[in-house]
C-alpha cells in the first residue's frame, strides 16, 4: 500500500495520518444518528469483537468449574496465569513478529521513523526496550491481571458480588457489555491523570513512558503499582450486577487490549488493504506526554483541553498550553 496516499512523512521519517483522530460521535450535539451508524463498525472492529471472543472462550471453555474456584488452590491459579501469559504471548508476539521483527510492511504507516531495537538506552533493563518491556509484562503485569481474575472468580464462586444471569436481566447485561470499553477508558483516564501528578510520575508512570517509541511489548510495560491501578477497573463487576462473562471480557479489554495504543503503525497491511489500528491517539500521548490521557471513546480530554487529534490546530493549541505553563512556572 502507498501510505503517502493517507498521510505524510517528515524529514525524520515519522509518518502522520492526514485524517485527524475522531472522537466517538455520541458526544456530538445535536445527536447525529448517521454519524453514530458510521462509527459503529470501528467500535466493534478490529478490536472489541476479538476481545469479546476471547472473553467468551475463557468463560465457556477454559475457566475451571465454580466448584473448583470456591477455594484458592495453586493448581487453577497457575493455570489461569498460564492462560493469560499465553494470550499475551500470542497476540503481542504475533504483532511484534510481523511488524517489528520481520518488518512485513517496512516503515509504511509507522508513526516513528526509528526502530526501538536500534536504540539501546540506559533507561531499560539490559539497555533493551524489548527485553525490559517483556520482563515487566510477565513478571508483574500478567501476575497482577491474574490476581484480579482469581479474586473475581473466587468471589463469584462464593456468591460474593451480585452475579446476575442473562435470563434475569438481559437488557442490563447487554447494555453493560456494550459500555465496558467506554467505562474502561473513563477509568483509565482517571488513574492516568493521577499518575501524571509529578511525584507519581517520577516513581511510577515514568516506567511506562520510557518507551517513547512504543511497540506491542510496551503495552503492559508498567510499574507494578500502575498495574494494580490499571486492572482495578475490573472491580466494578463485584459492585454492579454483572456476570463472569462480562468480567472476563472486561479483563481482556484492559489486559490484551492495552496493545491497541502501542502498535506503532496507523494501519496494519492485510492483503491489498489495511486495517486501522486506532493507535494514533495514544502514540501522541507517548510523544507529547500531556495530551490524550484517554483515547477517543470518551470526551474527557476534549472537556479538559488535552485532546490532540493530530491536526495542526491541535498542535498549536498544545504548544500554546505548554507556553502558558512555562510562563506560569517562570513567574513563581
Ligand atoms: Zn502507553
Ligand atoms: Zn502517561
Amino acid at each position: 500500500m502507498d501510505d503517502l496516499a493517507y498521510g505524510t512523512r517528515n524529514k525524520r521519517g515519522d509518518y502522520s495520518p492526514k485524517e485527524p483522530v475522531k472522537l466517538a460521535p455520541y458526544f456530538t450535539f445535536p445527536p447525529s444518528p448517521s454519524a453514530l451508524l458510521k462509527w459503529l463498525p470501528s467500535y466493534f472492529l478490529p478490536w472489541n469483537v476479538p476481545f469479546m471472543a476471547l472473553g467468551a472462550l475463557m468463560w465457556f471453555v477454559l475457566t475451571p468449574s465454580v466448584e473448583t474456584m470456591k477455594s484458592l488452590a495453586p493448581g487453577w491459579i497457575l493455570y489461569l496465569f498460564a492462560l493469560n501469559a499465553l494470550t499475551v504471548l500470542i497476540v503481542y508476539g504475533a504483532l511484534e513478529l510481523r511488524l517489528y521483527v520481520k518488518r512485513a510492511q517496512g516503515g509504511r504507516f509507522k508513526f516513528n521513523g526509528l526502530w526501538p531495537s536500534e536504540r539501546p538506552s540506559d533507561v531499560f533493563m539490559f539497555k533493551s526496550q524489548n527485553v525490559d518491556n517483556i520482563i515487566r509484562t510477565f513478571a508483574t503485569g500478567v501476575p497482577v491481571w491474574t490476581a484480579y481474575q482469581v479474586f473475581g472468580m473466587w468471589a463469584y464462586s462464593n456468591h460474593i458480588g451480585p452475579w446476575t444471569t442473562f435470563a434475569e436481566h438481559p437488557v442490563w447485561l447487554a447494555v453493560f457489555g456494550l459500555l465496558i470499553p467506554i467505562y474502561h477508558e473513563v477509568h483509565f483516564y482517571c488513574i492516568h491523570r493521577l499518575i501524571h501528578v509529578p511525584i507519581f510520575y517520577k516513581y511510577i508512570h515514568s516506567v511506562h513512558h520510557n518507551s517513547v517509541n512504543p511497540s506491542p511489548w510496551s503495552s503492559l510495560s508498567m510499574h507494578p503499582i500502575e498495574h494494580l491501578l490499571y486492572w482495578s477497573d475490573s472491580l466494578i463487576h463485584l459492585i454492579l450486577p454483572s456476570h463472569p462473562l462480562l468480567f472476563l471480557y472486561g479483563l481482556q479489554v484492559t489486559g490484551t487490549g492495552a496493545v491497541v495504543g502501542h502498535v506503532g503503525f496507523d494501519k496494519i497491511e492485510v492483503g491489498d488493504g489495511g486495517v486501522d489500528s486506532h493507535a494514533y491517539a495514544h502514540y501522541l500521548h507517548h510523544k507529547y506526554f500531556e495530551v490524550n490521557y484517554a483515547d477517543g471513546a470518551t470526551a474527557l480530554d476534549m472537556l479538559f483541553g488535552t485532546w490532540h487529534d493530530g491536526s495542526k490546530e491541535a498542535q498549536a493549541q498544545m504548544e500554546a498550553r505548554y507556553a502558558a505553563k512555562v510562563a506560569r512556572v517562570n513567574k513563581r
